[in-house]
């Protein structure tokens, strides 16, 4: 199928027809889409906004993407798509959690945009903890080793 330019019609259908899915109430709850939500993500193009991988790399980055309160619920961030909500890969989101620079002004920031360049060099800062790094090979090696074992021999660790 050849690429449908973004000002035709054509791409109008597509993005109408994927609202449709992603909203569809036959879907299971869990997985539906809010209709902001769809719009956030066409907005950052389909890349987390915190790091930029892109969402739609794999079918499981597509499913783990999740969206984050860029200023956090419980610093005054509002529940509102256009001004205080990301669309970001679940490590960034899970990483980011709760927190807000100390440094960094808050709900004061009145657009989005500068809202996630705020926050962003934490988020990647944090994915970069060698701890985390560390820990995340440790556990690779483990199970590799973990595999390569029958079964009753692994669980006796
Ligand atoms: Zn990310």
């Amino acid at each position: 199928m050849a690429l449908a330019d973004a000002s035709t019609g054509d791409y109008k259908d597509l993005v109408r027809k994927l609202r449709e899915d992603l909203t569809d109430p036959n879907l299971p709850r869990n997985v539906r889409w809010p209709e902001n939500l769809v719009a956030l993500m066409l907005r950052a193009n389909g890349y987390c906004e915190y790091c930029g991988t892109d969402l739609v790399s794999s079918l499981e980055a597509f499913w783990a993407s999740e969206t984050d309160h860029v200023i956090p619920k419980d610093r005054g961030g509002e529940d509102d798509y256009e001004l205080n909500k990301a669309i970001a890969c679940n490590w960034c989101n899970r990483i980011k959690g709760k927190s807000w620079p100390d440094d960094a002004p808050g709900v004061e920031i009145r657009d989005r945009s500068a809202r996630i360049a705020a926050v962003r060099p934490m988020v990647l800062e944090r994915r970069r903890q060698r701890r985390l790094v560390e820990i995340f090979a440790r556990f690779r090696e483990v199970l590799e080793l973990r595999r390569a074992q029958p079964k009753e021999v692994a669980d006796e660790v």
